[in-house]
């Protein structure tokens, strides 16, 4: 009577070998970054007009969007110089409703993002 040795699975050692794959985080927020961050000077900014105070604040892309939430947004401007574009849902001069930051009060304001 021959007793033929049961080859054992191999499966379960050639799992545990295995190194879990490291997630290069580092890397996706150094490039997260230097995208959102070498946008060229000069825009990249914000323009808010009160019609409360008539006062215009130029402020970041992203304090801008920051100061602007919460907010009422019936429209808004994209661009700058001669090449704006109103991006609206109804005619108002005025369409976003959003805290000033010159007058620190909740007022309908013109929103124009620079890019
Ligand atoms: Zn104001």
């Amino acid at each position: 009577m021959t007793n033929f040795e049961r080859v054992r699975p191999r499966s379960a050692r050639a799992v545990s070998n295995v190194t879990p794959i490291s997630v290069d985080a580092e890397g996706k927020r150094a490039l997260f970054s230097s995208a959102s961050e070498t946008a060229s000077p000069g825009v990249g900014s914000a323009l808010v007009e009160c019609s409360r105070c008539e006062e215009r604040t130029v402020m970041g892309l992203g304090k801008a969007l920051r100061a602007s939430l919460p907010s009422l947004h019936l429209g808004f401007r994209l661009g700058h110089g001669d090449n704006v574009r109103t991006v609206s849902f109804f005619r108002h001069d005025y369409p976003t409703y959003m805290r000033c930051p010159a007058c620190g009060r909740p007022s309908w304001v013109r929103l124009t993002f620079q890019i």
